[in-house]
């Protein structure tokens, strides 16, 4: 699996010039590298303009694995869709999943990422036993779980160290089925419906929901999932259904097409028979991996990400709020995922979620207009004490962050002078 483009994050809309590394030795470059998987943070975190990118994604392999306990060790370019594949069959998964198998380990690591189990399961960070890292200053070393190095590294955004290996925990799979329970709310321009859904479904491993933000009534979806069993086919990925061949033209990008495609998508689900379904595992963790390169749909422009989280006393209040204004602020919306964080605490120091309430949200290539609204609802959300995802940012200002991630110094001071991010710059200049 090899990145799509070497020189852009998912969320494209950036142009950078690096000198292309690969992680294949022991020797670490001696200036302005950062380690790089395969790319799929929408923003800045992953890209250095001006320096090196040193790719992990060749540094694959599986290394050991106890049966008994599922515990693995392997390379930290080896990505979650190579481990699932292996794995599953055997009865194992990562027990932390993002929206696409196509990161890599390291990558997993460095940003921290979540999954729909959140609420039972925490962080990907949580599932690291210990890893190896590599750094330009003082070479490699085994890291723990106690050592204050990996607090820096997980959700280290990549700036300590290259990760060169790791030891991961692995969950139980009973099968490679999900039984999926899909039920519509909203309407009335709150977020009661989807925390009462919410609560009431804490027992389920896998919980989330889709909202149509440009829709005053903040109508949604919600799916809840465990897993069970399948047909043996369902052991294996189904490869991508489509390809997006080309870039979408800017004309059909805006507020008007994303609400029709909004208004399509929840007459959809609301019209479906089935309340309850098995469908594959594949299907439901990773449904946009179902189309190669989607990216493409927004143009060449690009797009933000835009995600959030809110603490959970201010979010019935708080989310709302944010997403009228940035729909009284006319920016185009597409998919919109709300999610709910538990109190779990995560390793990494700089890790984004806290208890509360997530939502994020695509903005096709946003103009003067959509960056000011976007910066306005970083101020709504640093009032309430929330803060905005790095792996998905490519805007925020550095006084934000500063007041998103008032511990980012500890991170200065962890750093490996050798490396460094564009997002870095940007943030803590
Ligand atoms: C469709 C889609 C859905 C997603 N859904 C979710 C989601 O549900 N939850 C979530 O949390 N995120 C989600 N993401 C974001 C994604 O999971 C993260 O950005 C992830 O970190 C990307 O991993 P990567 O291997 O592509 O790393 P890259 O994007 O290449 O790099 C990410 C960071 O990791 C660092 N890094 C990479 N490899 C190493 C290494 N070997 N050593 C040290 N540092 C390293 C980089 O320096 C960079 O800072 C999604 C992304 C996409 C495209």
């Amino acid at each position: 699996m090899t990145p799509l483009s070497l020189d852009q994050p998912w969320g494209r809309g950036l142009s950078a010039t690096h000198e292309h590394l690969f992680a294949d030795g022991d020797a670490l470059p001696t200036k302005n590298f950062l380690p790089r998987g395969l790319g799929r943070s929408y923003g800045d975190v992953c890209v250095n303009d001006g320096g090196a990118l040193l790719h992990s994604f060749r540094r694959d392999r599986l290394i050991s694995f106890d049966e008994v306990h599922g515990v693995l060790r392997c390379e930290a370019g080896a990505s979650l869709a190579d481990i699932a594949q292996v794995m599953v069959p055997r009865g194992w998964f990562p027990s932390v999943v993002p929206g696409t198998r196509y990161v890599t380990v390291g990558g997993a690591i460095a940003n921290d990422v979540h999954g729909k189990n959140h609420h039972i399961a925490g962080t990907f960070g949580r599932s690291v036993q210990s890893i190896k890292l590599r750094r330009s200053d003082t070479g490699a070393r085994e890291i723990g779980t106690t050592d204050p190095t990996f607090g820096a590294t997980v959700a280290g955004l990549g700036l300590t160290g290259l990760i060169e290996e790791a030891t991961l925990q692995l969950g139980v799979l009973p099968g490679p089925g999900i039984a999926q329970d899909t039920t519509v709310f909203g309407g009335a321009g709150n977020i009661d419906d989807y925390v009462s859904l919410d609560e009431a479904s804490s027992a389920w491993p896998y919980t989330v929901g889709w909202i149509d933000t440009l829709d005053p009534g903040l109508r949604g979806v919600f799916f809840r999932g465990e897993h069970c069993d399948g047909p043996d086919e369902w052991l294996a990925p189904q490869p991508a259904k489509f390809t997006m061949p080309v870039d979408a033209p800017g004309w059909v990008l805006g507020r008007w097409s994303a609400k029709a495609f909004n208004s399509v998508y929840y007459r959809a689900q609301s019209m479906r028979t089935a309340r309850r379904e098995t469908v594959p595992l594949w299907q439901f963790f990773f449904p946009l991996d179902a189309v190669t390169a989607w990216n493409r749909v927004y143009g060449k422009r690009g797009f933000v990400q835009y995600q959030f989280v809110v603490p959970r006393e201010a979010a019935r209040e708080s989310v709302p709020k944010i997403l009228s204004h940035l729909r009284e602020s006319r920016v185009a919306s597409y998919l919109a995922v709300i999610k709910s964080f538990a109190a779990i605490a995560s390793p990494g120091l700089m890790s984004f979620p806290m208890p509360g309430v997530t939502v994020a949200l695509d903005v096709p290539g946003p103009n003067d207009a959509d960056r000011r609204a976007l910066d306005r609802a970083d101020a709504m959300v640093a009032d309430v004490g929330g803060r905005v995802y790095a792996a998905k940012d490519a805007r925020m200002s550095s006084v934000m962050f500063k007041r998103f991630y008032p511990q980012w110094e500890a991170l200065e001071a962890a750093r490996d002078p050798a490396i460094c991010s564009s997002f870095w710059r940007r943030v803590t200049r």
